[in-house]
């Protein structure tokens, strides 16, 4: 948003005046003094009027490890939601990267940063998540294959973006997959009416769920992993 209109929406200013208070030197941009009205900043630029405040988040990067029976949600009538696990300070403005569903668990992201969430969660990014899956009936090599091809879900009309699916044992498999489409690992092995008993998400991109986290605990991303995990 450039720096007139964001002046306009905060202190009611037209952009006439913002010019005149440009001239005098009055607003920084990220310690700067700002000179162009068309100067563009973002959600995290810290912005100042005679030394007033205007605008000061910092990005914040959050890892969860989601615990079964917990909603990935901000707000809920039922259940618990993963905000509610967050202490009191370290709610606000944040918002899910990537939702799991009630009954599944592992590595979940919240930040307030959305160029980061939408960078993370767009298909054309192909960031990898790996899942830890526990099914109900013994896996066979045909999944390997069927995984791999794609599968045609009706109902959105598209066709899967080929999975990998590592059989760790009988009844336990590893796949990673490059988008997230609504329930997509249970309906993907749904094809083989094999009902999904856990679903434990271990891995987003490059970060691991930290294995010092118990089931509700959370922490925040250094600055290093943020950037790194894609
Ligand atoms: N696929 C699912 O079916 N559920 C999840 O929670 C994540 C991926």
């Amino acid at each position: 948003m450039r720096i007139d209109r964001f002046m306009s929406l905060q202190a009611g200013v037209s952009r006439r005046d913002v010019k005149l208070m440009l001239a005098q030197k009055r607003i920084t941009i990220d310690g700067v003094v700002a000179q162009d009205s068309q100067h563009v900043i973002d959600a995290f630029s810290h912005v100042r009027f005679d030394n007033q405040i205007l605008q000061d988040n910092t990005p914040r990067y959050v890892m969860m490890n989601k615990p079964v029976g917990v909603v990935s949600a901000t707000k809920d009538e039922q259940h618990q939601t993963v905000i509610d696990l967050l202490d009191g300070d370290d709610r606000s403005g944040l918002h899910i990267v990537g939702r799991l569903d009630l009954n599944s668990s592992g590595l979940l992201l919240l930040t307030n940063d959305s160029r980061w969430s939408r960078r993370l969660m767009d298909p054309k990014n192909k960031v990898t998540k790996v899942y830890r899956v526990t099914l109900e009936k013994p896996l066979t090599d045909e999944y390997i294959s069927a995984f791999a091809d794609g599968m045609y879900f009706g109902y959105e009309d598209i066709t899967t973006q080929p999975a990998k699916l590592k059989i760790v044992s009988e009844y336990v498999a590893e796949v990673s997959l490059v988008e997230g489409r609504y329930h997509q690992i249970k309906r993907m092995f749904g094809r083989f009416r094999n009902p999904v008993l856990a679903l434990h998400r271990e891995r987003i991109g490059q970060l691991l769920l930290d294995p010092e986290l118990k089931p509700g605990g959370s922490r925040a991303l250094s600055q290093d992993e943020a950037c790194q995990i894609s």
